[in-house]
């Protein structure tokens, strides 16, 4: 199920803290409203997906596939729009001092180079796992059950989910930007917290990792 892409993590004897990346330490959505605009098209967040709401210049939906290869042609792109969401960088250097921090973003793995490359240039060097799998699985088999606290952030309901029901113990946190299509995503369930900004993300997980 991992096929290997969790070979080169190493986590020492510390929490961990596995992250999402799009929408919750680097912007997502406004960028790519952004890069549409400079090929012709435009966002209408008329519901919480992309395909169906990207329009041409003369109004028309584009068909899935083409939404399909304009996300894979932003996340090529996306050194040149992508920043960093509020407070992320100095959030998880903070955390960084107490837990191991892994990214895992739901992108194809083709694009790692430019994740990596940029997250770098973030000072955002912690480990990369680029997958398109469920990402409980994958965080159940990054942590490997150790006893140690674990904690997950994402912006997106069923990822938050699917961690929480392979990895019993792991805080779930909801983190997502403030945007018109953001106010129409769906509620997670009451054993998610949701957190308003990194802030108080940064909370929730400090006082969850903390020992004793
Ligand atoms: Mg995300």
């Amino acid at each position: 199920m991992t096929s290997g892409a969790l070979d080169h993590i190493r986590l020492t004897d510390r929490p961990l803290v596995v992250c999402d990346v799009d929408d919750v330490v680097l912007e997502f959505l406004a960028p790519f409203q952004a890069y549409l605009l400079s090929r012709g098209h435009r966002l209408i967040p008329r519901s919480f997906r992309l395909h169906g709401n990207i329009v041409s210049a003369a109004g028309d939906a584009l068909a899935e596939a083409a939404v399909s290869q304009l996300i894979l042609d932003f996340f090529d792109a996306q050194e040149h729009w992508q920043t960093p969401l509020g407070p992320a960088i100095e959030s998880l250097k903070t955390l960084s001092t107490t837990a191991d921090i892994v990214f895992l973003t739901a992108m194809p793995p083709s694009y790692v180079a430019q994740r990596r490359r940029l997250l770098d240039r973030l000072d955002l060097g912690y480990p990369l796992v680029a997958s398109l799998d469920p990402k409980g699985p994958l965080v159940q088999a990054l942590h490997a059950g150790r006893p140690l606290p674990v904690a997950f952030v994402d912006d997106m309901v069923r990822n938050l989910h699917s961690v929480g029901e392979s990895v019993s113990g792991c805080l779930l946190v909801h983190l997502m930007p403030e945007s018109e299509m953001h106010r129409m995503a769906p509620a997670a369930g009451d054993h998610v917290r949701r957190a308003a900004d990194w802030d108080e993300a940064t909370l929730l997980i400090g006082a969850h990792i903390a020992p004793g």
